[in-house]
């Protein structure tokens, strides 16, 4: 196999090269391309079938990026939760810590767009040690998200040193990494990095997988060799219009990720992060789609729909009203909409 440097090296980073693949003017993807550079790394161009297809959406830039009016570049006020740089402490119990600024594709949806894949995202030696003190010393934090960019584009050695050092910390339980690259470079998980990551339980993964169509036999086997090292693999999924914004589609790939072992952790609301206001759906839509997938399917893989709301007040579950009303008997639908009722037991709260 490839080793994933040399395929991440070949990766499209200007318009004018993607107009050798498809029959399309990439002209005028020149402005957005500025803003927020593209990397689609061979492997994940393989997967993009035709222009406009969902997947060429989350990878190819947009001029529409550059006419968003309505979003701003901090959406979750994440540059005022970091009490040193890189690191967000939100939650009382768990802090994200940024470790590194390179993903193996730049997705145009990106949260972080302000800083990803930009000269202003530095992370020094320096801020981990920083960020590491931080955590010795703040022993409320049972949790460290590792998240970027994405922690996997770090070698296995430098992985491998700073979950050492997050190990030694008593005060911290569980680690969790937040990756896209099982989805975007499966192969940069090998039985190596597997070997790095399960000296470290219990560690967790999040991935990110947007649509059915990414789940490639790559990904399986990424997804396999992850979860034979023990560790539990969740999914964080992006709501977004265009791409993944109906039930069907999404039915198939949270089934499909549960085949992989992966569940369905969070469906996301999309933020309002400037560059990305064409993906925004209405919040109802999210909802409905919940409401036609919860009962149809395993509740296995039902994620929890989110939003995480503005200026860092965290996420708010965004969950289909089932109740109709609430008295002597609790009454609601159920998911085939039949009416049904519970007596309550007398004892009100
Ligand atoms: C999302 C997030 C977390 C993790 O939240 P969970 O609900 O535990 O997944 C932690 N810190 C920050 C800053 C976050 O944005
Ligand atoms: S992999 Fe994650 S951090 Fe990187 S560009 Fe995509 S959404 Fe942003």
């Amino acid at each position: 196999m490839t080793h994933w440097k040399e395929i991440l090296q070949k990766s499209i980073t200007r318009p004018a090269e993607l107009a050798r693949h498809f029959d399309f003017d990439c002209s005028a993807l020149e402005a957005a391309n500025a803003s927020f550079p593209m990397r689609i790394n061979p492997y994940y161009l393989g997967l993009i079938q035709s222009v406009n297809d969902p997947l060429w959406k989350q990878a190819v830039p947009d001029p529409v990026e550059l006419s968003d009016s309505v979003c701003i570049p901090d959406p979750l006020d994440e540059e005022n939760l970091s009490p040193v740089p890189n690191l967000v402490h939100k939650y009382p119990d768990r802090v994200l810590l940024l470790v590194a600024s390179e993903c193996a594709m730049y997705c145009r949806f990106c949260t972080r767009k302000r800083k990803v894949a930009s000269d202003d995202m530095v992370i020094t030696e320096d801020h981990i040690e920083r960020a590491l003190d931080y955590i010795r010393k703040t022993t409320t934090v049972r949790e460290v998200l590792i998240s970027g960019g994405d922690p996997l584009m770090l070698s296995d050695t430098r992985l491998d040193s700073l979950l050492t050092r997050l190990r030694q910390i008593p005060t911290v339980e569980v680690i969790r990494i937040g990756t896209r690259i099982p989805c975007t470079l499966p192969m940069r998980i090998t039985k190596d990095l597997v070997n790095v990551l399960k000296k470290h339980h219990p560690l967790y993964i999040n991935t990110h997988f947007n649509h059915p169509r990414e789940l490639s036999p790559e990904a399986v086997r990424a997804c396999s060799l992850l979860a034979d090292g023990g560790i539990p693999l969740g999914c964080q999924t992006v709501l977004l219009k265009g791409v993944n914004d109906n039930a069907k589609v999404l039915k198939e790939l949270f089934l499909g990720l549960l085949r992989m072992r992966v569940k369905p952790y969070y469906l996301f609301q999309g933020d309002l992060t400037r560059g990305t206001n064409h993906f925004r759906t209405h919040s109802s839509s999210g909802v409905k789609i919940m409401r036609q997938l919860i009962g149809t399917i395993s509740g296995m893989a039902i994620p929890t729909f989110a939003l995480d709301a503005p200026g860092g007040k965290g996420k708010i579950p965004l969950t289909p009203d089932y109740i109709s009303s609430r008295g002597p008997d609790l009454t609601f639908h159920n998911y085939r909409g039949e009416r049904c009722s519970y007596p309550e037991n007398g004892d009100a709260l």
